[in-house]
């Protein structure tokens, strides 16, 4: 049996960033990251690109590790200035990071194309693995709620998803064009992963740029897609609550409701294992297996497992 070499993996954030590692840690794996700039947004006249920059820092072993995003070892001087000059701060921004967003920034405004950007700060900050934005474009995710459509930093990071969503939106996807890269890592990979990111506000900002569910949808690498949610909980973030918010059901059997159609095979966590049956009537073979990633060893245990079920013998024909 030969294992796939060339892995892509669609991202995005904290979820999306471990599963790159354990792939990254494994000698026979070629990873390509297409990551979620639907998070995206300006900050001090600065354009910031949370999810990107949390696999980068993540992958060039800069992350926080305690909080899973921004850089260890942080400093807070910029931000407190900014605080004393009366601006928003709730959005919080270290110092070392706010390097980061002035030399994008920078780049932007000489009209350089962001993914080329992306590779020179991966690139220039030590990063082993090649992430590739979806789109040169902007695209960025609108959240409805009681008070109307927030931007999704002010939902997630200021309101603390802690209200209720009624509807989500994507900015600007209509009109967005694929990057050549990312349906060049889509063609040619031997496997395709969804990691377990927030379906709605990670992975479904990728897949809904017109041209790349097309893309998949030609491939015959098999796609493989991860619960982010483990017995009806999400480790961090608003997954579950954006879901709900949509009408959906917030546990694996949810994500896989979302992703029927594309991937083939879902891993769900044995916690999870009673949903087995409705995965398989979606048409998606369950993995029921351990998806959490508590560590390198995890991750890798993880990513190992994954390249098991993407083998044909695994599929038992
Ligand atoms: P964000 O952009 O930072 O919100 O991160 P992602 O969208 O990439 O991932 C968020 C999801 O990752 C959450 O729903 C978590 O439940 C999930 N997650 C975090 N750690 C793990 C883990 O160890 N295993 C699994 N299966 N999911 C995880
Ligand atoms: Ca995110």
């Amino acid at each position: 049996m030969s294992e796939p070499g060339k892995v892509t993996l669609l991202a995005g954030g904290i979820g999306g960033s471990r599963m790159a590692e354990g792939f990254a840690a494994l000698d026979s794996v070629e990873l390509t990251v297409i990551g979620n700039i639907a998070d995206d947004d300006e900050f001090h006249g600065l354009w910031v690109s949370p999810d990107i920059d949390t696999m980068i820092y993540t992958l060039s072993g800069r992350i926080d590790r305690n909080q899973g995003w921004g850089v260890a070892d942080e400093g807070c001087r910029a931000i407190n200035t900014l605080a004393e000059l009366g601006a928003a701060t709730w959005m919080f921004l270290g110092d070392r990071d706010f390097g980061l967003h002035i030399y994008r920034t920078e780049r932007l405004r000489k009209g350089d194309r962001p993914t080329e950007i992306t590779f020179d700060i991966a690139d220039r900050l030590g990063c082993p693995v090649r992430v590739v934005l979806p789109t040169d474009d902007t695209v960025q995710t609108r959240v409805k709620t009681a008070d109307g459509w927030l931007s999704f930093q002010r939902y997630f990071v200021e309101n603390q998803h802690s209200v209720p969503v009624e509807e989500v939106l994507y900015e600007g996807i209509e009109n967005a064009k694929p990057t050549p890269e990312a349906l060049t890592a889509i063609a040619e990979a031997d496997l395709i992963v969804f990691a377990p990111s927030n379906p709605v506000a990670s992975i479904s900002p990728i897949l809904a740029i017109p041209g790349i569910t097309d893309a998949l949808s030609q491939v015959s690498a098999p796609i493989i897609a991860i619960s982010p949610i483990i017995g009806g909980k999400v480790m961090k973030g608003a997954a579950d609550a954006m879901m709900r918010g949509l009408g959906l059901r917030a546990d694996a059997l949810g994500v896989a409701e979302y992703y029927a159609g594309l991937a083939r095979t879902f891993l769900i966590d044995t916690a999870d294992a009673w949903l087995s049956a409705g995965i398989a009537d979606l048409g998606l073979r369950p993995v029921v297996t351990d998806i959490l990633m508590p560590d390198i060893e995890g991750k890798k245990r993880l990513a190992r497992q994954v390249l098991e079920c993407s083998a044909p013998a695994s599929w038992g024909i």
